[in-house]
Formats: structure tokens, sequence, C-alpha cells
């Protein structure tokens, strides 16, 4: 998948719409993570540095009308600090004082637009919105992988009117993630973990025949020990899906997948902080308790199938990380994570639990590649043209 990468030189004195996800979270107006804007930060450097007039435009939240919580004002401030240069922001996204705005920046300018989502027409696609939010540029970029898997206005409508490229960050999720998906190296370790089946059945689907190790983890791992038979208390559970569970344990075996499920697991009466962990092996989960980590010996089990792996995708938390009682699991599967690419693995971490997870564990720069999407990377993977992307594909 070749990709039309935005040239900083053909911004030069250009009026440019670029697509970001700045949906960041905000709490009284102050923002606990600015990882979201740090991740645009190249694209909006270059351009501007190379002289483009930058019309920035972001969602942020599920506003429902304009909600002044969700407004993008405190990201212009943030912005500010972060690139060392003037924001200005306008409290809309189309209109006369938007227009006013755009008319009025220089070589190297840079506007914020208001939450897009402010707009009901913005998530319906409409045309005359996506018409007259393009309609004051030249070119439009877009850099929100994240949000490239909507065919929304800003992501995907606006591609109708304008000459549209990537920007930098979506060119290395697309590089990364098709290496992952189209072309590893082997042997190739896909570890599954989260909170549901449901969500990952098209991952599986597509990825099965590609990987030589699958492991899975989490909640969604209770889902498969239920298939084969094993009495899983009150742990998580898709009834639904043990069908699709043992198909899938058997197309595994039949494709010569190593499959690993959790052998031992650390189980308690509710999932709190104070509740009371014990490790059971996994034939012996009491009625009344439920799984919420892997136990010591998956983890070494886990570990060594992951040993001597040179490509590994991870989804999904190995149990539920955000109670310190139950984040073992998942901080070693970080750990090892480093470990393989400290040895020259190529290490990708999707999904936004499990980028949170990999954060707290401390590992973040000790893998290959945090990818920025949710939703949109388990749909890369599903092997889906995504619809933000399909535009800037080189022809
Ligand atoms: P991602 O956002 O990375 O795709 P998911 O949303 O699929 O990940 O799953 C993350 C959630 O799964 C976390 O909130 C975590 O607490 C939950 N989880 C993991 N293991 C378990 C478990 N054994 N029981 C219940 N919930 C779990
Ligand atoms: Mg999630």
């Amino acid at each position: 998948m070749k990709l039309k990468r935005v040239k900083p030189d053909q911004a030069k004195g250009k009026r440019v719409l670029a697509r970001v996800d700045f949906n960041v979270p905000i709490k009284g107006g102050r923002i606990s993570d600015d990882g979201r804007i740090v991740s645009h930060l190249e694209m909006i450097d270059a351009l501007s540095g190379a002289g483009g007039r930058l019309t920035l435009v972001s969602h942020l939240g599920r506003p429902k009308g304009k909600t002044p919580e969700l407004s993008l004002k405190p990201v212009a401030t943030r912005l500010e600090e972060l690139i060392e240069k003037p924001v200005t922001f306008v409290h809309d996204c189309i209109g006369d004082e938007v227009n006013a705005a755009i008319s009025s920046l220089k070589d190297g300018d840079i506007l914020l637009l208001e939450n897009v989502r402010f707009y009901p027409q913005e998530e319906k696609n409409d045309p005359q919105f996506a018409k007259a939010l393009a309609l004051p540029h030249q070119m439009f970029v877009m850099d929100a992988f994240s949000a490239a898997h909507r065919a929304h206005a800003s992501t995907r409508g606006v591609a109708e009117y304008l000459p549209s490229f990537a920007g930098s960050l979506m060119c290395r999720e697309v590089e990364i993630l098709s290496v992952v998906r189209d072309d590893p190296k082997h042997p190739f370790a896909l570890i599954l973990g989260g909170a549901k089946v449901s969500d990952k059945i098209g991952v599986i689907e597509n990825m099965l025949s590609k990987v030589d190790v699958l492991i899975i983890g989490g909640g969604m791992a209770f889902t498969f020990l239920a298939a084969q038979g094993l009495s899983i208390g009150r742990s998580l559970c898709e009834h639904d899906k043990i069908d699709f569970a043992k198909e899938m344990l058997k197309s595994a075996k039949d494709k010569g997948v190593k499959l690993f499920l959790p052998v031992d697991v650390a189980v308690a009466n509710e999932a709190n902080e104070s509740a009371e962990r014990r490790i059971v092996p996994i034939d012996q989960i009491p009625e009344d308790q439920m799984g919420l980590d892997i136990g010591p010996e998956t983890i070494k089990l886990f570990c060594q199938a992951l040993t001597g792996i040179k490509t590994v995708l991870w989804n999904g938390p190995m149990g539920v990380f955000e109670l310190p009682p139950f984040k073992n699991g998942t901080e070693a599967i970080a750990k090892k994570l480093s470990e393989l690419t400290a040895e020259g693995a190529l290490t990708v971490v999707g999904g936004g639990d499990t980028a949170a997870a990999i954060k707290a564990a401390g590992c973040e720069r000790a893998v290959s590649h945090v990818s920025t999407g949710g939703g949109a990377t388990l749909e890369f993977m599903e092997g889906k043209l995504l619809p933000g992307i399909e535009p800037l594909l080189e022809k």
C-alpha cells in the first residue's frame, strides 16, 4: 500500500486543511495526557516550517451538539506551548468568521478549528458540510490514522473537494502496520487479550493464516477455555461466541499455528482494588470467583512461547491491569516485548487500553511502535481498506 505522502514544499504558501486526532482526555480544562497532540507535531512542524498556512481540524469526545466542556480551546493552548509558536483558535468550523481567519493566515501560521463533531453533519459525512470545510483551502492532509476507519466529513468527505495527501504520522502507521499484516518476519506471534472476543473476530480470521504463534489471555481467553469444556466460574464469557472459539481452535490446529491459552489465573470475588486475590490452576476456578489476570505459570509459558519471535503484534491487556493486583500479566508481556525489541524484533502494540497499559508499565519507548489507533488499528489488521486512507493511495 503506497500513500501519497505530503512533501513540505507542496504546502509552501498554500492554505492546507490538516485532519488530526486531538481527542485527548480533558478534565476541568486540563489535559491529562497530551500524547495525541505530540503525535502530530512532526507533520505540523514540517508543513508550517515550510511555509504552509495550516488549518487543523479534529474531533473531541462524543458531543451531542455544542458542548462547552468538549471545546478544543485548551488544546490550542497546549499546542502553542509544544510548538513554541502562536496558534489561533476559532470557535467554529465553517462560516464567515472561519473564512476570515483562514484568509488572514500568513505563511507558516497555524489555526485550530473548534470540535468538528459539534456539527452532526460531520459523522453523517454530509457533502455540503464537507464542501464548506474544504473550500477555503487548497489541499488536504490526512494525518489522523486513528480516525481513518470512520467515513466522516473531515476524514473522508473533504477529500472529494481537495487534492489529498497523507501526513507523516499516517505514513508511519500504515508503513509499520502493513509490514506486520502483509510481510512479517517469521516467526510471527499475535498476542490477543482484553475484554471481548467479539471485538477481535475479524482480526483473528484475517491473521490466523499468517501467524506462527497465537497467544490468548485477558478476559477473552475464558470464552476459549469454556469452548474446551472448562468451568470458568464467573469469569467473562461470551456464550454466543463459544462456537466461533471452537472453530478457531480447530482451524489453528489445522493450520499448524501454536496456540497458547492460560494454564493458571488470578481469581477474586470481584474486580476491585482490595479484592482478595488467589492463584489457581485453570481447571480449578471456583464457581463463585472470576479470573482477572493470567497467573505466574502462564506468564512463564507465554514468555517462553515468545522467545526467538521476530515479529509481534499485541492487542488487548492480559488482565484488569487498571487494578494493581491484576496488572502482573500485562506488565510481564510489556517487559518481554521490550526484550524482544532489544534483540531486533519488530514489536507493535495496538488498541487504546493496551497502549495505556504499555505506558503504565513504562515500556512505551522500548517497543518498536505503539499505534495511535484503537478501532482503526483493528480494522486495518482485519484487512480492510479504511475509508480515510483510500483517497490517499498512490494510483
Ligand atoms: P484495547 O482497547 O487495547 O483494544 P480492550 O478494550 O479489548 O483493549 O480490552 C481492555 C479491557 O479488558 C481493560 O479495561 C481490561 O480491564 C479488560 N480485561 C482484561 N482482562 C480481563 C479479565 N480477565 N476480566 C475482565 N476484564 C478484563
Ligand atoms: Mg478498549
